[in-house]
């Protein structure tokens, strides 16, 4: 560390990012991106704007707002983008959390980086032993609630009404419902912004809209929360958005139909590959995500991981107590998962 660094930040434990590979890879199952390309729409518009990169992006991003708030049924003013959902997250623990942050233990890990980034005090709070999340553990506290729904890296989801239970039981705390995974079958708590102005939803690309490399993430909640996160913007970068991630945004939007087909794959290629597993000697968490979590009742999750790599395949593997003994596996294409099902099968029985 440079002798300029602020102390303050010298102890900064930063987000480890899944590793991008440059070389020998054969499958890459490890940060959960989608195995197909951006829609060929986006992908037209992207290679139009290219031409006008020498102008700044629209600040109001307002050509995708307005597909945006058409396509998730909201006013304009209702939503904003963001460079990946990551910036929009950000801005979230700058601007709403004076009085803290809480969130279950096993999530995304990237919330407590935020918090510390920040200098927010947060309370983690353990997720129940069958990695669920106990709603009672979140009511009669403070602090601005951050719930990853579907969860991650476990998979595991809330419905609309159990996020309900916890945003009515105290309207003066806000929640905030991270969906990165919801299109992968489970039904989003979007419509409750409208009944309540302490619910912040926020979605991104990366994951069912194939646009991961775009960096394009989104906040949907009461206008007055969305004027606040602009404010945020505007005092940081108000060009947060390129043209080419505005532009392949709006034509992801458009082509519903092939944003509905892949999403509709990958959720049988999961049914697929837990049932795989399953014949293996695995057990699978129930996922309504683009991964499944999963453990084998002998081997342990980091020997697994590390076989897999000798062979060019890469998984997640988290080193704490509580998951050591998983692996988290993206949902690939059917062709990948077969492979991979058969890359696990020749370990288990070498
Ligand atoms: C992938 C992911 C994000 C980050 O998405 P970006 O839009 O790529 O920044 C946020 N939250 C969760 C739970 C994720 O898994």
């Amino acid at each position: 560390m440079s002798r300029f660094f602020d102390p303050k930040l010298s102890a900064l434990t930063p987000y480890t990012p899944g590793e991008q590979p440059k070389d020998r890879l054969l499958l890459k199952l490890n940060t959960n991106e989608s195995p197909f390309p951006p829609s060929p729409l986006a992908q037209r518009y992207a290679r139009e704007e290219a031409g006008r990169l020498e102008l700044y992006s629209d600040p109001c991003c307002t050509a995708l707002v307005k597909k945006g708030a058409e396509v998730f049924g909201v006013e304009e003013d209702e939503i904003i983008f963001t460079n990946g959902s990551d910036e929009v997250l950000d801005f979230t623990f700058q601007a709403f959390c004076p009085k803290g942050a809480i969130f279950p233990d096993i999530t995304y890990g990237f919330y407590k980086v935020f918090a510390a980034l920040h200098q927010i005090p947060f309370t983690e709070v353990p997720l129940k032993e069958d990695f669920t999340i106990d709603l009672q553990d979140y009511l009669g506290t403070s602090g601005t609630v951050f719930i990853a729904n579907p969860n991650a890296p476990t998979g595991l989801y809330l419905t609309p009404a159990q996020v309900e239970t916890i945003v009515s039981s105290d309207p003066d705390r806000l929640v905030v419902i991270d969906e990165a995974y919801i299109d992968f079958g489970g039904e989003t708590s979007i419509p409750l912004t409208k009944k309540y102005d302490n619910l912040l939803v926020i979605g991104t690309f990366s994951k069912s809209r194939s646009m991961a490399g775009a960096r394009l993430g989104f906040a949907i909640g009461n206008k007055a929360l969305i004027r606040c996160l602009n404010t945020i913007k505007y005092s940081f970068n108000p060009y947060n958005v390129d043209r080419m991630a505005m532009a392949a945004g709006v034509g992801a939007l458009e082509d519903k139909d092939y944003f509905r087909t892949n999403c509709e794959k990958i959720m049988a290629t999961r049914a697929w590959t837990t049932e795989a597993l399953e014949k293996l000697g695995f057990t699978v968490l129930p996922s309504l995500t683009n991964f499944v979590f999963a453990k084998h009742d002998r081997i342990p999750g980091k020997t697994l991981c590390a076989k897999l790599r000798e062979q060019g395949i890469l998984v997640r593997h988290f080193d704490t107590p509580r998951l050591t003994d998983y692996l988290r596996i993206t949902i690939g294409s059917q062709e990948q998962m077969e492979a991979f099902a058969g890359a696990i099968t020749n370990i288990l029985e070498g």
